[in-house]
């Protein structure tokens, strides 16, 4: 499936995250699985409809066709708008297909690495304005949407930019404080939090043995009072990414209190303990993954992601 049959730089969208990495044709089969799997979650109005919880199966939008994720993404009119105004290699192309895994293939065989990455980041754009639409009466005009895709796209490959400034083969950073390669068979997700005034920002980075990126995600969230829990929001959101990709992980932050916090036997009483019981309990079914503590030196593009997050633009 991935092009050249070996591996492929990609890029996935999935709710309110983006995920930009290289992936092995194994690891790509696992995300493949896990679009699939999100396609069928997707709370279109067929599905709705599929549950009786909506009275017909129609696009809000266009009012015309059925209302599938492939609909909005695709064959709806105001998506063919996007299209045709954003890459010229898939203006002709037919709205007719109704798969999505096969249109995935075709723009994987048809497109280059970056026109790849624009129709995803467009995706993921097409969904959330077919949601403000529907919950907040708002609609984006399609110039609008293609320039938030490309200022999504700038950020990530400027935040690219910063890792491999400093990155060498195996260690980030220099001395003991560096980042260190997972041991064999582990990915390894580096967290950071970033509290700003109006928001708070969460980063993640999940690397391979050879220090690749494999993924890494932006949130923005509301702000908290707490250096701690938000730390702890961070961890939460790596280990669940982690889960999803069905990633082997070492989990590492520059949070020490909060990583012993883990650690520990003891129950934690803290602002953020709940969550932090709740990654213990995730880690008691998962008993290779660890949670260990790293210093700011080797948790760079975590927290420069988490910088980042701040600077994202609500859609
Ligand atoms: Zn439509």
């Amino acid at each position: 499936m991935a092009r050249g049959g070996t591996r492929l730089n990609h890029l996935l969208f999935a709710y309110d995250r983006v995920l930009f990495g290289k992936a092995k044709s194994e690891e790509w089969k696992k995300l493949m699985d896990m679009l699939k799997v999100y396609e069928r979650a997707l709370a279109t109005k067929k599905n709705l409809w599929k549950r009786k919880a909506v009275e017909n199966a129609s696009c809000p939008i266009c009012g015309f066709e059925e209302e599938t994720a492939m609909h909005v993404m695709w064959q709806c009119p105001a998506a063919r708008d996007i299209w045709i105004g954003s890459i010229q290699v898939i203006q002709k192309w037919s709205s007719v297909e109704d798969n999505f895994l096969i249109l995935w293939e075709k723009l994987i065989d048809k497109l280059t690495d970056k026109e790849l990455e624009l129709v995803a980041v467009l995706m993921r754009l097409l969904w959330l304005r077919r949601n403000s639409f529907i919950f907040e009466e708002k609609f984006k005009d399609p110039d609008s949407v293609i320039r938030s895709a490309r200022a999504v796209i700038e950020d990530f490959q400027e935040a690219r930019i910063d890792e491999s400034k400093i990155k060498s083969p195996v260690t980030i950073g220099s001395g003991s404080q560096r980042w260190i390669k997972p041991t064999q068979g582990f990915i390894k997700a580096n967290w950071d939090a970033s509290l700003g005034t109006q928001n708070l920002g969460l980063g993640i980075v999940l690397r391979n043995g050879i220090g690749e990126v494999l993924a890494c995600a932006c949130y923005k969230k509301p702000p908290v009072s707490d250096s701690t829990l938000a730390e702890t929001m961070a961890l939460w959101q790596a280990v669940e990414l982690s889960n999803e990709l069905g990633f082997r992980v070492i989990l590492e932050g520059d949070a020490q209190v909060m990583v012993q916090a883990i650690n520990s036997e003891d129950e934690d009483f803290s602002l953020g303990g709940h969550i932090v019981e709740d990654v213990k309990v995730v880690l008691r079914e998962r008993r290779a993954w660890k949670v260990q503590f790293t210093r700011r030196e080797g948790n760079g593009v975590a927290n420069s992601l988490a910088k980042k997050a701040l600077l994202v633009e609500h859609d």
